[in-house]
């Protein structure tokens, strides 16, 4: 198998930063209670995945749920040491054996924020309609232009290619979803209705896919839905107002910036740090810890 140049400079980088004590000193700062990790996955593969959860369990790392987080960020419970919280966007189809098999084996509190549409229509996720009907070829760049065009645009653009897709669904059943979301310690979120660009949708859009997510969650659920990603990690003040006007009470983004033991983190733009699928785990384990970016934030 060919290793893409990119992994192997990445590989080589994230050992520099690991020797170079980075870990140590942000293991340290867990410890002490200055910082909770946040991580968020898409659809890592099980050994990832298993990998991830036996490094926190290995360094003496605890799992918290979003509940608990958000409890800790009122001040209702104490700023915990050594935690973590992990968090799954989107509801891929392989998230059932690959995560929550796991999560099952190791009892850890997880949440997941689901695009409801996928699973109720047993459709496509809109950016793997664009990448398969490119020959199957992923064109990330026909998919990042259509994050930056207004919303009308990019469905447009969807539907033109629907047909040229292979049939077949990335989501989750509906009734995986009910199988997952009565596990222990599993949450479950909202991640919108179609997975827009929020900020590219008019107010019309915008509101319609946080209310109507939320609200057939909890008609599928039978249980409140007030946590939130936002799609694409993309939002502005006006989603985080129409979240709260809906009855959210935290939303995460994907601001790789640490969860810090101060009074001033705001409940609707909670950082978290990405593991990618298919780079080498020890680039994955500078991002979960944030090592990877304290880079950008020294040269700033
Ligand atoms: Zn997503």
């Amino acid at each position: 198998m060919k290793i893409p140049f990119r992994n192997v400079v990445a590989h080589l980088f994230s050992c520099y930063l690991i020797l170079n004590g980075k870990l140590k000193i942000l293991k340290r700062r867990c410890e002490k209670g200055e910082i909770i990790l946040s991580v968020y996955f898409h659809n890592p593969s099980k050994k990832l995945f298993t990998k991830c959860v036996k490094w926190f369990i290995k360094n003496g790392y605890h799992f918290i749920s979003t509940d608990d987080l958000q409890r800790i960020l009122i001040q209702q419970l104490e700023f915990p040491k050594s935690a973590v919280i992990m968090t799954i966007d989107d509801g891929w189809k392989e998230n059932k054996e690959n995560i929550f098999s796991v999560v099952e084996k190791y009892s850890i509190p997880i949440s997941l924020f689901v695009t409801t549409q996928p699973i109720e229509k047993q459709e496509r996720f809109w950016w793997t309609i664009i990448a398969k009907s490119n020959k199957d070829i992923i064109n990330n760049k026909k998919i990042e232009e259509l994050k930056i065009v207004p919303n009308e645009v990019r469905i447009r653009k969807v539907m033109d290619n629907k047909y040229l897709s292979n049939a077949g669904r990335d989501a989750l059943t509906f009734d995986e979803l009910m199988e997952i979301s009565d596990m222990n310690n599993v949450s479950i979120g909202s991640h919108t209705v179609t997975h827009p660009i929020l900020p590219m949708c008019n107010d019309n859009d915008a509101e319609f896919e946080i209310y109507e997510s939320k609200s057939k969650l909890e008609k599928w659920l039978n249980r409140p839905i007030t946590h939130f990603a936002y799609p694409n990690g993309d939002y502005t003040k006006r989603e985080c107002a129409f979240l709260r006007k809906a009855g959210y009470s935290m939303a995460f983004t994907t601001n790789p910036i640490y969860l810090e033991n101060t009074s001033n983190v705001d409940l609707f733009q909670i950082p978290r740090f990405g593991v990618v699928d298919n780079i080498p785990f020890t680039e994955n384990l500078c991002r979960m810890t944030g090592i990877w970016y304290e880079r950008k934030n020294f040269k700033k």
